[in-house]
């Protein structure tokens, strides 16, 4: 059986509509599945419009968190949901074409462990985005030696590739990192990203930035050598600033080592606080608190559902 996992958050018009199509498609390649509906706390009406989807076909489940835990953690939710001998991870909003889906599965029969969608044209995004998620993505892969240009959450693993992930024990995730590391055997399959089918967007500007920061951060540590690196060229530029004063070179009034005065005190900030953001990471990992909190669920096939 195939476990398609759906985040969603505040995706009420979405979910039935959803529901439908990847059933549809699934259904019309003959592919047994379930539909797992984590959703993140959203505040609309979007748990209603599961339970609906799951009163209407119990092969939909759902879990409803307790508030809004970020996509990463709908993700794990929904992969320790699932019963399945593989698992496609989806966006709710059909921005990831389901019609792929069978041809990832075709290709999970014939021997694959991961499947990853790639984009082969990113949709509709602003140069800004654009320009951000390439930088991102580039820091990324110098300092892990994992390429994730072009990749998504848009991907298909097998049952062995979903307890490895989840094995892991940190509790800052980046899915889309985490399964090109595991490794196994790994073909990619490409998309075009559609239009959102409806709704808005839900990452505003702080949330990405909050991501990015975050993800760069569990994956490598090269920040802290940069600190490192930029205080090492500090100190010489100080220690050449010295030996030219003490040559007797020129360097007008006080105002050259007023200015380095002020370029160390704001380097030594940046240091400080890339180590500081380190130590507030570690902090959120030994608290070992739970990835997400779940206020309600619905189980597919069995029809029972908590309150
Ligand atoms: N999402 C989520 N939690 C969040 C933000 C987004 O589960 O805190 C889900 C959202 O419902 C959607 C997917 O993640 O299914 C992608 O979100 P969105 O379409 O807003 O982002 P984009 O397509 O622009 O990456
Ligand atoms: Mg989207």
């Amino acid at each position: 059986m195939l476990s398609v996992i759906i985040p969603s958050y505040n995706e009420e018009q979405n979910i039935r509509n959803t529901a439908e199509v990847i059933s549809q498609v699934l259904d019309g390649s003959g592919i047994d599945f379930e539909l797992i509906f984590p959703d993140d706390g959203s505040r609309d009406n979007t748990w209603r419009e599961i339970v609906l989807a799951h009163e209407k076909d119990p092969r939909v489940s759902g879990l409803r968190f307790s508030r809004n835990f970020g996509k990463e953690s709908a993700i794990w939710a929904g992969l320790e949901a699932t019963s399945g001998d593989c698992a496609v991870v989806i966006d709710c909003d059909l921005q990831h074409p389901p019609k792929v889906i069978p041809e990832m599965y075709k290709m999970w029969q014939n021997g694959a462990e991961v499947v990853e969608g790639k984009k082969s044209s990113r949709g509709k995004e602003s140069g800004i985005y654009k320009a951000f998620s390439k930088l991102f993505y580039k820091l990324i892969a110098s300092a892990s030696g994992i390429d994730m240009a072009d990749t998504s959450d848009f991907k298909l693993l097998d049952r062995k590739v979903i307890d490895a992930i989840l094995s892991m024990q940190e509790r800052t995730t980046f899915f889309r990192a985490l399964s090109g590391w595991v490794g196994f055997k790994s073909e990619s399959i490409t998309y075009d990203v559609e239009e959102r089918a409806y709704g808005e967007r839900k990452w505003t500007p702080k949330m990405l930035i909050k991501y990015a920061v975050r993800n760069l951060m569990a994956f490598t540590s090269v920040p802290l050598y940069i600190s490192g690196f930029l205080g090492g060229v500090i100190s010489v530029i100080s220690v050449v600033l010295f030996i030219l004063k003490c040559c007797g070179v020129g360097l007008g009034s006080f105002g050259g080592s007023q200015i380095l005065l002020l370029l160390t005190g704001g380097l030594i900030l940046i240091c400080l606080s890339i180590i500081g953001r380190y130590l507030a990471q570690i902090y959120e990992e030994i608290k070992r608190r739970p990835k997400y909190i779940i206020s309600d669920q619905i189980k597919s096939q069995g029809g029972s559902h908590d309150r």
